[in-house]
């Protein structure tokens, strides 16, 4: 028997509705390339948006067309992310920050007709243009006096191309699988792949993020997002802010910048904000070094990298700030865990608690989550055993843009990532299924080496990786740079001792100069692996 309910689509388009009608007050502010301060209200905003659809109509916008923003977190892109799903395109969000030839890959992959660019890129779109055939459209997002001095073909400022346009619009009724957004994930080999998410996933992504165990967004919240609106929707926050009427306050191209991020705070009454753990450093050092309070901050979320304990302990000794660790990714649109403590954990002791801090947090509803070990078995959740984490849920992504499913058997998707998860049912990220080190049945974690190794004085920088070994297929070799001291491999193993199991201790160490890196400047571990592929332990 079938439940009697209507079956309304779950669309953005009902996002942008509702928000228009109960939230129309809501004020957005933003820092753009040709305004400090720009102030408006969802009414406002929701109004340029029909303008902005009836000029994609005079371009030639079809259903299902790739759009593509290369763009910082601003009142136009907010209107782009509205205005070009709702129409039944898709929104494509290109990082600005990839490679030229990453980027000529995806726009060509996803074949964008029309491309909207922060005149700050109006340089790359220059260079890159002529390697774009698909693109028919250029428009800079600025008014006509602050149109770039560039030689871009078919190229329109923002302000002229919605100036005369109405601002009624018949929105297309669309269905909740109707592709809404696309965004690319550069992963370290091969091309990026295009992970396609639905209206019908953004809309269950924005009501579970915005959860009290979550986000907690509301009517009383002023959210400011340092998380590009050009990596993984911004974590949605231009869906879920709307949704739930809490105030936006976006920087711009100023999202690295402590003086503007702390009076944007400080005047708008910023109540969170949400970014990468770098973004919250160099906020910390703002902050202390000129003796600013911010008073309305009641919490920071840190997500894409592992959270630094001394974010937690500083924000909140200094500056009555509370840090909430989640984790996620490209292809879980892209909210996983968030770390809240339960009631129960807040009567343990402050070293106890901070244990609990530093993991990514628990699964939010919408999100299952297994933990495999190298045989594809469930592994407890003991806060001990490891393995790779496999994921699903409505928005999570069961395959790339023109590439098959990507799925298990069981239907879960395999994030790369190993972890652990504890009886209260928060994950501690353990390493990438790429690095960790597979030893006689048994997983061994490079980032907990590397963290000892790091911890030892004498050494600057470590990098575990796992080379063959006749008997265990795999043993750890650590690989670090001293402080220009010397230091014997002895005197550095000895400092594992009692840290961990003693089967993890690396079977050698390798002192070398300097780690190779990647252009992004994370550690690059296959240059290390193919380095040392013929090395002869013993
Ligand atoms: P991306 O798809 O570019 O957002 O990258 C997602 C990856 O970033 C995840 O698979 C993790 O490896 C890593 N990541 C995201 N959040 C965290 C976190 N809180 N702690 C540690 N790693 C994280």
């Amino acid at each position: 028997m079938k439940g009697q309910m209507m079956n309304v689509p779950l669309t953005i388009t009902e996002i942008m509705r509702h928000a228009d009608k109960v939230n129309g007050d809501t004020e957005v502010v933003s820092v753009t390339y040709d305004n400090p301060r720009h102030k408006y209200t969802l009414n406002d905003a929701f109004k340029r948006t029909r303008q902005l659809a009836n000029a994609l109509q005079s371009l030639g916008l079809e259903k299902g067309q790739r759009i593509a923003t290369f763009a910082w977190n601003d009142y136009r892109h907010l209107e782009l992310y509205y205005a070009i799903s709702c129409s039944g395109a898709v929104l494509h969000t290109v990082n600005p920050r990839l490679f030229p030839e990453q980027i000529e890959y995806i726009v060509n992959h996803a074949e964008d007709t029309v491309v909207f660019f922060d005149p700050v890129f109006a340089p790359l779109i220059e260079k890159l243009q002529h390697n774009f055939p698909s693109v028919r459209h250029y428009v800079a997002l600025c008014d006509k006096a602050h149109l770039p001095d560039v030689n871009i073909a078919n190229l329109t400022d923002y302000e002229s191309l919605i100036d005369d346009q109405s601002d009624e619009f018949d929105w297309p009724e669309l269905a909740e699988d109707d592709a809404s957004s696309l965004c690319y994930t550069s992963g370290t080999t091969g091309h990026p792949k295009g992970v396609l998410y639905s209206h019908r996933s953004t809309v269950l992504h924005s009501l579970g993020s915005a959860l009290p165990d979550a986000f907690s967004l509301s009517i009383d919240q002023t959210v400011m997002p340092i998380v590009p609106m050009f990596h993984v929707n911004g974590w949605g926050l231009a869906y879920s802010a709307p949704m739930t009427g809490t105030k936006l306050v976006m920087p711009g191209p100023k999202m690295a910048d402590g003086v503007v991020l702390s009076d944007l705070i400080n005047s708008e009454g910023v109540t969170m904000t949400a970014g990468v753990p770098v973004v919250w450093l160099m906020l910390l050092e703002h902050l202390k070094n000129n003796d600013i309070q911010v008073p309305t901050l009641d919490r920071i979320v840190v997500g894409g990298s592992a959270c630094p304990e001394l974010l937690i302990n500083e924000f909140d000794e200094l500056f009555n700030v509370s840090v909430h660790h989640a984790w996620g990714m490209t292809e879980m649109s892209p909210l996983g865990t968030f770390n809240k403590l339960k009631p129960s954990l807040k009567q343990q002791s402050e070293k106890e608690q901070m244990n609990y801090k530093l993991k990514q947090g628990r699964i939010v509803f919408g999100v299952d989550m297994r933990i495999e070990d190298w045989q594809g078995q469930e592994v407890e959740w003991d806060g001990h055993q490891f393995g790779a984490v496999k994921v699903r849920g409505p928005w999570i992504a069961s395959g790339y843009y023109k590439q098959g499913e990507s799925v298990d058997d069981n239907g879960y998707f395999d994030t790369g990532d190993v972890a652990s998860v504890d009886p209260h049912g928060y994950m501690l990220i353990t390493d990438r299924s790429k690095d960790v080190i597979k030893s006689g049945g048994e997983w061994i974690s490079s980032i907990e080496l590397e963290n000892i190794a790091v911890g030892h004085p004498d050494i600057k920088e470590a990098a575990v990786i796992g080379v063959p070994h006749k008997k265990w297929g795999e043993r750890p070799l650590l690989i670090a740079v001293t402080h220009d001291v010397e230091i014997s491999a002895e005197a550095l193993l000895d400092h594992f001792d009692g840290k961990v199991a003693k089967f993890c201790i690396p079977d050698a160490v390798e002192f070398i100069k300097e780690l190779p890196h990647t252009a992004t400047g994370k550690l690059s571990k296959k240059d290390l692996r193919s380095k040392y592929a013929d090395y002869i332990l013993g």
